[in-house]
This record gives structure tokens, C-alpha cells and sequence, in this order.
């Protein structure tokens, strides 16, 4: 995909609004811009109506009912929800206050955590994870007892694309009595997310992360846990009194949208396709003569266009910026991009800091090309070795 003439490889970042899924968000600018929360005129019910659709779209992929799926602002405040939420609003009933997350768990997910730690008398146990950024089932078996309240796993991570076994790890969350959220705002495309077949309690999705707008996210949260759960934000009470504000009807629709777009191409093997080129696409690299290696699992358990890559004793930042204005990619997820620090994801599966800091974060979408693969190829390795003539 190339935007002007550069080449856009940060899809894990974010992917562009599919035009179609805009067209289908317009109306609910300008013409049928109602306030769904209108119960006393035809256009709050036209605005109702087509939020409930979007939902409906939703809950279907997600094998879930229309009424256990809350609109949020993206996978954040769905993280921040459910884990804040949930933790606060049990407390009172359980004598459990143990939360378990792995080490790669996303930045939302991790300081909701701390928080729940150093202000509300949890405890929190990290749960390390493989080279290739697993968890392993006699590690989580290990530390998992009648002391854990909830388990966060993020199902395919942000920066190594790393597919965990959630079947597995919400069954044996479910057999030792603790709840199971999963971030997947990284899942679509990549995994099935029907939670029918998982024991999830909890997920989280982001729609910029699937060709849908930013700014609208979704928590799907069991219905039996609904007069548990503690809300974050107070106001008018919308949607069940679990997350109060005006829902924004043209993100809900681009959002449900995006989503029927991504289950269509998913259904006709598109992503399948991405992971091809993915693997094409680090292969080339390798023929081109670089000394590069490969970070976190093999590309048939891995997020379909995550190409994460250490250059060898050359930076990431170096070499990014040497890309400029050819390429879009990253050292990390773009939320911890600002910080010139090590990344902990990357230190979490064993590199050393030098080794992180050689390592950049490609990642390929529906609309990346073959041509725009070799092409990046060329400017990639070109760049690395005119920055070894430096070093
Ligand atoms: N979880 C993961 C795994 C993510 O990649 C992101 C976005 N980088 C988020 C949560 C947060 O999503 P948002 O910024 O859209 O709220």
C-alpha cells in the first residue's frame, strides 16, 4: 500500500479507514444525526436503530448477545473497564485478590493493573513467556490457585504478533474459579474470536485496528457479570449503566461496519494472504544479504502481518529514520513510541537491550502489495548498509 509514494507497513499501528465502511458512517454526521438517547422521537430511535445494528454485527462475530456488548472509546478504556471494573466491583463478594497477566500484556492493561496494586490491596504475578512470546501451560498451571480473581492475556500481541492458546488458558482460568479477560484488539483477522468456543469472560477490541474508525471501541462482557461490574465513568447511565456518555453513532456504525468488511476478507483467505507476504517479505530480506533475525514465533503462529526484526548491530531508530519519508514502520507499538526505552516486550522474550534496540516492527495490511514488498526490500537494505558504512 503506498501513500504518495512511501510505503505503509504499521498496520499494527493502525490501518486506513476502508472507504466503503466511511460511507456507511456519513449519514450519521449530517442528516441523521440524532441522539440515540432521544427515547422520545423518531430520530433518536433512527439513531437507536442503527447503533443496535452495528451491535448486532458485532455480537455475532463475537458469538455473544447484543446486550453484553458495550460501546467503549477503543481497547484502552475496554481494558481499563474490565479489569478496573471488574476487580473493584468484586472485591466486596471475593476474598480473592490476585490478578495474573503476562509479560507482554499491552501498556493498558499493565498499569490498569499496577493501579488495581498500589491503590486497592491486589497483588499482581507476571507470567513469563517463551522466546517466541508464549505462555507456557505448565507455567500458567503453576501459578495459577484459588487465590486468582482474574487472568489478562492479550490473545495476539502488538509488537511480536504472538498467538496465544486462549482455548487453552481460559479453560484452566475457568477450572480454578478465576475470570479470564483477553485484549484482542490485535485478534481480527489473525483468530475466530466466537466466544462460544473460548471460556472468556471478557474482551476488548479497537476499530481503528481493523480498518474501522479510531476513537470506538468494544468490551464484550459476559451478561452475568453485569450487576458486578464497577463502572469507570459516571453520568447519564447509558448502556446498562455500565459505561455513561452519548454513544457515537457514526464510530458504532463504522465500527460494526469494519467488521463485516474484515469477516468477508477473512472468509475469502485475504489474511491468509497477508501472512504469505509476510513470510515472503522477511525471506527477500534474508536474500538480500542482510544480517537480520527474526523476533517471536514462526509466521504460522503469528499475527498475519507482523514482521518483527532484529538488523544486526545496526538501531532501530537509526535505521527508521534513515527510512523516512520511504517508509511507515516502528520500533514498537506507537503508545510507547515516545519513549526512548528499551522495549519491555522484546525483554520479556529474552533480547538483550542491544539486541531490542536493533529491532524494528513491520507490519503489512490487506492492501500491501507484492511490488511494494520487493520495493521495501530495496530502500531496507540499501539503508542498513549505507548505515554500516557509518557506524
Ligand atoms: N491493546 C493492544 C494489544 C493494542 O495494540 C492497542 C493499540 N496499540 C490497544 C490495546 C489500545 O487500543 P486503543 O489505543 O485504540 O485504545
Amino acid at each position: 500500500m503506498k501513500i504518495g509514494n512511501a510505503i505503509y507497513l504499521d498496520h499494527q499501528a493502525t490501518t486506513p479507514l476502508n472507504p466503503n465502511v466511511l460511507e456507511q458512517m456519513m449519514p450519521f454526521f449530517c442528516s441523521e444525526f440524532g441522539n440515540p438517547h432521544s427515547s422520545e422521537h423518531f430520530m433518536g430511535w433512527q439513531a437507536m436503530c442503527a447503533v443496535d445494528r452495528a451491535k448486532s454485527e458485532i455480537a455475532i462475530t463475537l458469538g455473544a448477545d447484543t446486550d453484553e456488548i458495550i460501546f467503549t472509546s477503543g481497547a484502552t478504556e475496554a481494558n481499563n473497564l474490565a479489569l478496573y471494573g471488574l476487580a473493584i466491583g468484586l472485591s466486596q463478594r471475593s476474598k480473592r485478590n490476585k490478578i495474573l497477566l503476562s509479560s507482554i500484556e499491552h501498556k493498558s492493561v499493565y498499569e490498569t493493573v499496577l493501579n488495581l496494586v498500589k491503590y486497592h490491596n491486589f497483588t499482581c504475578n507476571i507470567i513469563p513467556v517463551k522466546s517466541d512470546g508464549s505462555i507456557s501451560e505448565d507455567t500458567f498451571n503453576d501459578l495459577i490457585d484459588d487465590s486468582v480473581m482474574l487472568v489478562s492475556i492479550c490473545s495476539v500481541n502488538n509488537e511480536i504478533g504472538t498467538v496465544q492458546n486462549i482455548e487453552y488458558l481460559s479453560e484452566i482460568s475457568k477450572y480454578n474459579g478465576a475470570l479470564f479477560h483477553s485484549d484482542c484488539a490485535q485478534a481480527l483477522g489473525t483468530l475466530n474470536l466466537d466466544v462460544s468456543n473460548f471460556n472468556i469472560d471478557s474482551l476488548s477490541l479497537s476499530s481503528h485496528k481493523f480498518y474501522g474508525p479510531k476513537g470506538i471501541g468494544v468490551l464484550y462482557l459476559n451478561k452475568d457479570l453485569h450487576k458486578y461490574i464497577k463502572p469507570i465513568i459516571y453520568g447519564g447511565g447509558q448502556q446498562n449503566n455500565i459505561r455513561s456518555g452519548t454513544i457515537p453513532v457514526p464510530l458504532c456504525v463504522g465500527m460494526g461496519a469494519a467488521l463485516s468488511f474484515v469477516n468477508s476478507e477473512k472468509n475469502n483467505g485475504n489474511f491468509s494472504e497477508v501472512n504469505n507476504l509476510s513470510k515472503y517479505f522477511y525471506e527477500q530480506l534474508i536474500a538480500s544479504g542482510l544480517d537480520i533475525k527474526l523476533n517471536g514465533p514462526e509466521f504460522s503462529n503469528r499475527h498475519y502481518g507482523n514482521v518483527n526484526i532484529q538488523f544486526k548491530n545496526c538501531s532501530g531508530r537509526d535505521l527508521l529514520s534513515s527510512l523516512q519519508p520511504m517508509i511507515a514502520a516502528s520500533t514498537g507499538s506507537a503508545c510507547n513510541s515516545f519513549e526512548i526505552k528499551t522495549s519491555y516486550v522484546l525483554d520479556a522474550i529474552g533480547l538483550s537491550e542491544e539486541e531490542a534496540n536493533s529491532s524494528v516492527r513491520f507490519s503489512l495490511g490487506l492492501a500491501t502489495r507484492k511490488s511494494d514488498i520487493e520495493e521495501a526490500v530495496f530502500i531496507i537494505s540499501n539503508a542498513v548498509n549505507d548505515l554500516m558504512r557509518v557506524y
